[in-house]
């Protein structure tokens, strides 16, 4: 890969031009262009991971959601997108042929996005703009630690997005429950996660995130691996579709300073573990390439 396309992998700002919800990654996980729909400008969530990548140096914007501001921005950047324009700019005149293509609308951003009331009308927003486009392939994507999937108003959420190509994108860094309380120091017991997870992947097949690291000076023990692995063979005996784990690491200073990434070779190692293990889609990601 060139220092630019390194460069540009590592570059991920949440802004684009004056956007406030609406912003443009290249992402090697997505394997192109993602539209990021930041729907935590309040920067809330209801897990305090150690490894949180979210820049909480600057306190977040509160208030409502301005859906037609969003839906604005959105149309934009999906033309902006879709017509090749937006590689005429600065931001990606340097990107490889091959990520020259729109893959997905990702719900994500600084926070939980389930948490936000909005979620419902946020997902009818993207899936209009996509159907409008005319990208039959377009994604629609939600990255969530799956805490709050079993809320009424997220299953709404949920369905339009089984309904226009979507994608669950489900954060799971733990096997254990000394791990899970340890890492995403969460008051959401990890029973509510582990149902969550089951009735997600039974529901339709899902991606699983992981996003592993060293915590001071040292990576996840083979226990912890062990244990990992057993519960994605859990979900899958019980039902779960697991269309593909991805495994990464961290790529921007996270909150406690205890935490580093994981060497490449490091990575290798264990996708390969889980692969084995699990029999399942993995892929790894280093931490230059690694997107929150
Ligand atoms: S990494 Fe995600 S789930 Fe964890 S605290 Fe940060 S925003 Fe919340």
């Amino acid at each position: 890969m060139t220092t630019d396309a390194h460069a540009l992998f590592q570059s991920h700002p949440r802004s684009y031009s004056h956007n406030k919800y609406v912003y443009p990654v290249l992402s090697r996980r997505a394997k192109g262009l993602s539209i990021g729909v930041n729907i935590n400008p309040d920067k809330s969530c209801n897990f305090n991971c150690i490894y949180c990548q979210v820049d909480r140096s600057t306190p977040g914007t509160v208030g409502p959601i301005d859906l037609e501001a969003l839906r604005a921005e959105l149309e934009q950047m999906v033309e902006l997108a879709a017509s090749g324009r937006i590689f005429e700019g600065p931001q990606f005149a340097s990107a490889p042929a091959e990520l020259r293509r729109l893959r997905d609308i990702a719900i994500s951003g600084d926070g939980e996005p389930t948490l936000r009331p909005e979620l419902p009308q946020v997902v009818d927003i993207c899936a209009e703009v996509r159907r409008r486009s005319g990208l039959d392939d377009l994604k629609l994507v939600l990255l969530t630690n799956g805490s709050l999937l079993h809320k009424p108003e997220v299953a709404v959420a949920l369905k339009t997005l089984d309904a226009n190509n979507g994608e669950i994108w489900f954060k799971l860094d733990a096997g254990s429950q000394h791990f899970y309380y340890q890492v995403a120091r969460s008051a959401v017991p990890r029973w509510r996660i582990l149902a969550n997870l089951i009735e997600a992947a039974r529901a339709r097949p899902i991606v699983i995130q992981t996003l592993l690291m060293r915590i001071d000076g040292v990576g996840p023990s083979d226990e912890e691996m062990g244990t990992y692995c057993l519960l994605l063979r859990t979900v899958a005996s019980d039902g779960g579709r697991i269309k593909l784990v991805q495994v990464h690491t961290i790529a921007r200073p996270p909150a406690e300073s205890c935490v580093t990434p994981l060497p490449d070779a490091e990575i290798d190692r264990l996708v390969e573990l889980i692969r084995r293990e699990t029999g399942l889609p993995v892929e790894g990601f280093y931490g230059a390439a690694a997107e929150g």
